[in-house]
């Protein structure tokens, strides 16, 4: 009996290491009737993993940005599931669930449904870090984190107090450990804890505050702003591919542009990526700039607010592109020839940016091809449209081409005659390259290198060429 019941005790209390208890306190429990949580909007496989777990005997809860999002009213577009049991323990209850992490281990669990496979990710509590010396970096920051807590522990060490509320589908409740719910109505983002230390632990936070804050439209509470501005070089100490994750979720979270506002305003953006420096400068130099790049960041966030996809390589394209355009125009002005000048520039344009965040390579593939291509556009004679057409990132090249158009850099006849051809049938598309005139080689406004035309051996006087 007494064997049965330690068993139990232990199977149930996966604290494998545990730190001291800290005073987290206790929860505040938050009924339906207070949180309105529409139970539509739940996950049914994170549904499936909370029951599974608990009818194993563990606590599991729905958590994070997910619980946030649901009491927003908006579906969340992933699912986070914290539990007491350990990651080997949730990896034997189910079928397909990986371990992964080394810093901060946790288990992917996999349904394959209809769609896209969802992965549910689910972490087990973790402990406050604070007598745990030898995770911690000089600087404050945490260097590793598999240490098993009590939930109360795992709430205090999340970031943001709207970030800490857990919700138990089963029986439909919050619990609400650092006043998130309170902090939701009063439209407010609060850190836990002390701020400037919590920035200390992981910079990466101040960009966190600057994203949600744009996300959810909420302002920064007094003592969570306060200390970013002098923190923020701590950022440099982040690995870059952290830095580039962070930034490629804060452009793609549907509002990108107020984020990207967010950061001037707190002083964020030097060197994560130099580009942002001059965009977000206001001077009349960079204005062109300015509305290539807001004007794309809109594109965006209409896209992903209406659920459409966005690739990461045509946003960054976009993001480069004016200074990109600059190097082109400076190269063609030194006499280079048209495309060997366009590849020089994007060259440079690489260079100096790897000088920030780094680009990974797959995105800077498709950003040199969606760039190259746009020279391409302008020659509408014999097999070259048919040609481009067919090349496989045929479609955001377009779009880029676009997107120039829309902000005059581009002739917006060229963009519109594009439209026709691509949805033309044969012979439409037939009566279009003929109606197209010559092609206008180099880009906008540059001069145009003409081939010369052998003399005529005839007396006839040849046909005068198309301007
Ligand atoms: P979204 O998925 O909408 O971008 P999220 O809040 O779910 O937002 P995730 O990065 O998915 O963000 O993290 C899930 C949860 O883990 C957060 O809500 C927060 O509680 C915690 N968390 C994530 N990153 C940190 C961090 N750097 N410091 C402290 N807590 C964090
Ligand atoms: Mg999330």
């Amino acid at each position: 009996m007494i064997t049965k019941f330690i068993k139990r005790i232990l199977r149930r209390d996966p604290m494998v290491k545990h730190t001291q208890a800290n005073n987290t306190g206790a929860p505040k429990r938050i009924a339906k009737k207070a949180h309105h949580i529409d139970p539509h909007l739940l996950s049914k496989n994170a549904v499936k993993v909370t029951d599974t777990l608990q009818q194993a005997g563990y606590e599991a809860f729905i958590v994070g940005g997910a619980v946030r999002d649901l009491v927003l009213g908006i579906g969340p577009k992933d699912f986070d599931v914290a539990t007491n049991a350990t990651p080997e323990q949730v990896q034997r209850l189910f079928r397909k669930a990986r371990l992964i992490g080394r810093r901060f281990q946790i288990v992917h669990v996999t349904f394959f449904g209809k769609g896209h496979p969802e992965i549910i990710e689910v972490s087990t509590f973790r402990a406050l870090l604070d007598n745990a010396g030898d995770h911690v970096a000089e600087s404050g920051r945490i260097l590793r984190d598999n240490v098993w807590g009590s939930q109360g522990e795992d709430a205090a060490r999340r970031d943001f107090t709207i970030n800490a509320m857990y919700y138990d589908p089963s029986s439909e409740t919050v619990l609400d450990y650092h006043g998130g719910m309170a902090d939701m109505q009063k439209k407010t983002l609060r850190m836990i804890g002390d701020p400037a230390k919590r920035y200390r632990e992981d910079p990466v936070r101040m960009l966190r505050a600057i994203r949600f804050a744009a996300k959810t439209g909420f302002t920064l509470e007094q003592a969570t702003r306060a200390p970013i501005a002098k923190l923020s070089k701590l950022l440099q100490d982040v690995p870059s591919a952290r830095l580039f994750d962070e930034i490629l979720k804060l452009l793609m979270s549907g509002y990108s542009w107020a984020a990207i506002q967010g950061l001037r305003d707190a002083g964020l953006h030097h060197g994560l990526l130099p580009l942002l420096d001059h965009i977000l400068d206001s001077g009349e130099d960079s204005k062109g700039a300015n509305n290539f790049v807001k004007l794309a960041l809109a594109n965006t966030d209409q896209r992903i607010q209406s659920g459409k996809s966005v690739s990461a390589g045509f946003l960054f394209a976009t993001l480069l592109w004016p200074d990109l355009y600059k190097n082109w125009k400076a190269n063609l002005a030194k006499g280079m020839a048209n495309i060997p000048a366009l590849h020089d520039a994007m060259d440079e344009t690489i260079e100096t940016q790897s000088s920030g965040i780094t680009i990974q390579r797959r995105f800077e593939s498709d950003m040199r091809e969606i760039w190259s291509m746009q020279p391409r556009f302008e020659k509408r004679v014999g097999r070259y449209p048919y040609r481009l057409i067919e090349s496989p990132r045929f479609r955001a090249g377009y779009d880029f081409m676009l997107l120039r158009c829309a902000t005059g850099e581009q002739n917006a006849a060229l963009g519109q005659w594009w439209t026709d051809f691509i949805a033309a049938e044969p012979a439409g598309q037939d009566a279009l390259m003929a109606s197209a005139k010559t092609e206008s080689g180099g880009i906008a406004g540059s001069p145009v290198k003409r081939r010369r035309r052998r003399k005529p051996k005839s007396d006839i006087p040849a046909e005068p060429e198309a301007s």
